[in-house]
């Protein structure tokens, strides 16, 4: 079965968000503080009519990483050309893309901790001093090729900030955390979403539907969808709260946006009974890729506090086993065992 809170995107989906993708500021919702200093920085570079520093965004899939990068270059009045790191296979790749930009053009390298070393290499200097050094021939008869590249801009976006090299990490001159959205932030995005759908969603059917959202906005459009769905088909006009809360239900994703995954992942670290566990043994019971754990279902669990990660491995809080109605570590339940 589709996992309803499945962060990455499905292909029907594409489509779909793009329709949805926010062009500008106003309608690009939360992330304050990333907002407001890029707006200085794309107002200070274009008084100076200087490309704008190599950015680098980090944060789970889903947070708006690529939607932000699309209003930079916007704002910049610039082309963007979007790729992702496992295309870039060859040096001749790279170099077909960097010699096809034009002055302050915008380059957005998605899974950049995937870029092979090889290619890095080649990135260091066209990032530092616009310059490809590119190889032609091997043995004694290669050849150092040199060739001035416009002043660009790269863009890159990581789930896993931790995986990339500290060179290429330090020849981004802005580094950006994304933050997952409060419920208040997701419900506005499902409102203006809703209202782009022609397709109005009931303030308190847009709160409904944020709440179970895993504070990121790609779930929160992925359920909208299939309200919206329920919603035609009782032919209503609008998306009322009952029906936002039958079709949710109906879809499996609880109260707090957990979906069987996560609620697995609890479990299996409730049951551990506060030892700590480690990434391959939780991989090994979800049946689940240790960076997908990582990446994708932790995150959020971490920071809304369910689960810790210690230098010995995860342990579940004392909020995972209250959701689960257990009193816990606290209340001593495992010292009678
Ligand atoms: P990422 O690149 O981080 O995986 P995307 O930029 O593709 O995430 O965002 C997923 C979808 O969520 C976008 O298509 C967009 O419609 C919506 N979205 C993301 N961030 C916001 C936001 N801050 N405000 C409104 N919609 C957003």
């Amino acid at each position: 079965m589709e996992r309803m809170v499945e962060i990455e995107r499905f292909d029907e989906e594409v489509s779909y968000e793009a329709t949805l993708r926010p062009s500008s500021w106003d309608e690009y919702i939360g992330q304050e503080k990333i907002k407001k200093n890029l707006k200085v920085f794309i107002e200070a570079s274009k008084k100076r009519e200087e490309a704008l520093d190599h950015i680098l965004f980090f944060g789970p899939p889903g947070l708006g990483k690529t939607t932000i990068a699309n209003i930079i270059s916007t704002e910049m009045g610039a082309n963007i050309k979007t790729t992702a790191a496992p295309m870039i296979e060859k040096a001749g790749d790279l170099a077909a893309l960097l010699t096809n930009i034009e002055e302050a053009d915008i380059l957005f390298i998605d899974e950049i901790h995937r870029m092979s070393p090889a290619i890095e290499e080649i990135l260091y200097p066209a990032m530092e001093d616009f310059r490809l050094d590119i190889i032609i021939g091997s043995g004694p008869a290669a050849q150092t090729v040199k060739i001035d590249l416009p002043r660009f801009t790269l863009i890159g976006a990581t789930t896993r900030a931790g995986m990339l090299s500290n060179p290429l990490r330090e020849r981004f001159g802005m580094h950006f955390r994304m933050q997952f959205y409060t419920p208040v932030e997701l419900a506005r995005i499902v409102a203006q979403a809703a209202q782009k759908l022609e397709k109005p969603a009931q303030e308190h059917a847009a709160t409904e539907i944020a709440r179970r959202s895993r504070g990121t906005p790609r779930i929160a459009l992925r359920l909208l969808k299939r309200v919206r769905d329920f919603s035609e088909v009782a032919n209503e006009e609008e998306v009322t709260l009952q029906r936002a809360q039958y079709a949710l239900d109906e879809l499996g994703v609880n109260n707090l946006g957990f979906d069987e995954q996560d609620i697995q992942l609890l479990e299996l670290l409730v049951s551990a009974k506060n030892k700590p566990m480690g990434l391959s043994t939780i991989g090994a019971a979800l049946s689940e890729d240790e960076g997908t754990i990582e990446d994708v279902l932790e995150p959020y669990l971490i920071a809304n506090g369910y689960i810790e990660r210690t230098a010995r491995g995860r342990i579940a809080t004392q909020k995972s086993y209250e959701h689960f109605k257990l009193g816990g570590v606290k209340d001593g339940l495992f010292d009678n065992e």
